[in-house]
């Protein structure tokens, strides 16, 4: 008899176990993290790296106790939208040349890896630019006050900002 409680009280065990590992088994590293520090993230991280994605979420989370609206307007891409935003950045300004300064090829986009976070609007750009370093968010480009990325680390200083994407 036991024996049988014993093995009764271990299967029971084990899958209990198996529940509360399967859910983390299943998310994204981002989320996972994000789980593991009581932390929700916010709209339109999904694909960023998990360092992206909590560093934004937590600007976006004081910006917002800061009564100021910021939300990401593009963020992960996959290769196929970044290849046609390139397509069209070529047809757009005429050559690849030209078109390099707005928009990157796939093999060289920070979107395409979930590196870098476009947001709006412009006075949360603006605040995201003058707060962000907090969490080592910066703007990268000066031709973009959109386009934001992990730069630094939290507390130090941003970069010197690059022209535009084509001097990278
Ligand atoms: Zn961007």
């Amino acid at each position: 008899m036991i024996r049988v409680r014993v093995t009764a009280a271990a299967a029971a065990l084990a899958i209990a176990a198996s529940a509360a590992v399967a859910p983390a088994a299943h998310a994204d590293p981002a989320t996972a993290r994000a789980n593991f520090l009581g932390v929700s993230l916010a709209p339109g991280t999904a694909g960023l790296t998990p360092q992206l994605a909590i560093a934004y979420t937590l600007a976006h989370r004081e910006a917002r106790a800061s009564g100021v609206a910021l939300s990401v307007t593009s963020g992960k891409r996959s290769r196929a939208e970044q290849a046609a935003l390139w397509r069209q950045g070529i047809a757009d300004y005429g050559s690849p040349a030209a078109a390099r300064r707005w928009v990157l090829p796939p093999d060289e986009s920070t979107h395409v890896t979930g590196e870098a976070v476009d947001v709006g609007p412009r006075s949360g750009a603006r605040w995201l630019q003058a707060n962000g370093i907090r969490w080592g968010l910066c703007r990268v480009y000066d031709n973009e006050w959109w386009h934001f990325e992990l730069a630094a680390l939290p507390g130090t200083a941003c970069p010197p900002r690059l022209p535009d994407a084509a001097s990278r």
